[in-house]
């Protein structure tokens, strides 16, 4: 099967690092050309994570100019030379680079098929994130029915899908969001305590931890927040416990030096998705549990919004300033 395919398509481009402002809408942007191991998708809808924002600021390091986006998900429209396992027209689902675009080449080592009974839309509102957060609970620290689990940024793209993983393993989640839309909806998923971190009874939430915890701190505390939260979560984590960031929601979390781990004797990481799914088989493993949550419904998905592309600038803002619950999805 063959499918025709434009030379040019519409596309988000960055040139420079900065604000919103720096995204470009171009509608003439040359379709790219798969190369060995890759495929040509055209995509139907692209998540939006809040590691876009970085590759924008700057943050992360990027080659410019650069088209934003890790996953989308649509139908093959080419396959590159020496590629296997792929046909034109098959659904899939990618994680890679550029999903800012109509057409993304991506390393089919990287793709999946979509199964029956999966939208595109709600395998974009939980790739990305819902692979992180199988693999955070599974393998950074291995979470057990009965943990206490404090959980930053509870109603995001990840925390909504974090709330319910931990729910379904059986563990006590504390859940911290800004804002009384944000706590009811984490209270919904199941979570145990509910912290508007925001508000002026929320702000000293390590002290309401320790309450809820009977003075002893949390097993575990997965923080994406970062610069913010930082300090808080060693307090409010129990000896012996482990502290997880992984990510710089309100800034990165600076170095810090090691003596400060000792009295608790405190375990921390900073885990990245990428570094779980390196391989053919570990992609395979998260991505098959992803499906499977997903089909027999224990996974909810929330999308915050679907965007027109050409709005990406409002998102990147209603993203940083904090107003989206669940996910974000663009339509290229
Ligand atoms: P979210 O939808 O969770 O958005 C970020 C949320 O962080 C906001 O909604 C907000 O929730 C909270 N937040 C707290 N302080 C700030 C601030 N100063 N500015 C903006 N937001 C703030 O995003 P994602 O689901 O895409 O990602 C969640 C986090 O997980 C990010 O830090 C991301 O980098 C990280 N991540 C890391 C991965 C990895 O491999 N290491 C993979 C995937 C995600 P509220 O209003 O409730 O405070």
């Amino acid at each position: 099967r063959t499918m025709s395919v434009p030379t040019t398509m519409k596309a988000v481009v960055v040139e420079q690092t900065g604000g919103p402002e720096v995204l470009q809408y171009k509608t003439e942007y040359p379709v790219p050309t798969p190369k060995d191991g890759q495929l040509l998708v055209r995509n139907n809808i692209s998540g939006i994570n809040f590691i876009d924002t970085y590759f924008r600021t700057g943050l992360y390091a990027s080659p410019k100019p650069e088209i934003l986006g890790r996953e989308g998900a649509g139908v093959v429209a080419a396959v590159g030379p020496n590629t296997t396992g792929f046909a034109v027209g098959d659904r899939v689902a990618w994680l890679s680079n550029g999903g800012y675009a109509e057409y993304t080449a991506v390393p089919a080592g990287k793709t999946v098929k979509i199964p029956e009974g999966i939208s595109d839309e709600d395998l974009m509102a939980s790739f990305l994130s819902g692979l992180t957060v199988l693999s955070f609970a599974k393998e950074t620290y291995a979470v057990q029915k009965g943990d206490w689990v404090l959980l930053h940024a509870a109603a995001g793209g990840a925390g909504f899908l974090m709330t319910q993983i931990l729910k379904s393993i059986g563990a006590h989640v504390i859940g911290t969001a800004g804002g009384e839309e944000k706590c009811a909806l984490v209270k919904s998923l199941g979570a145990d305590v509910v912290i508007d971190y925001r508000s002026e009874e929320g702000k000293d939430w390590v002290k309401k931890v320790k309450e809820v915890t009977g003075g002893r701190g949390v097993d575990v505390v997965y923080d994406s927040v970062g610069k913010d939260t930082w300090e808080g979560s060693l307090e409010a984590v129990k000896r012996k416990g482990t502290v997880v960031w992984f990510g710089n929601a309100s800034g990165p979390v600076p170095p810090i030096p090691l003596p400060k781990l000792s009295p608790k004797c405190v375990k921390i990481a900073r885990p990245t998705l990428f570094g779980y799914i390196e391989t053919r088989e570990e992609f395979e493993y998260y991505t098959n549990e992803l499906f499977r949550l997903l089909k027999s419904g224990e996974l909810k998905v929330k999308i915050h919004k679907i965007y027109p592309m050409e709005d990406i600038k409002q998102v990147h803002q209603d993203l940083e300033g904090r107003k989206t619950m669940g996910k974000p999805l663009i339509k290229p």
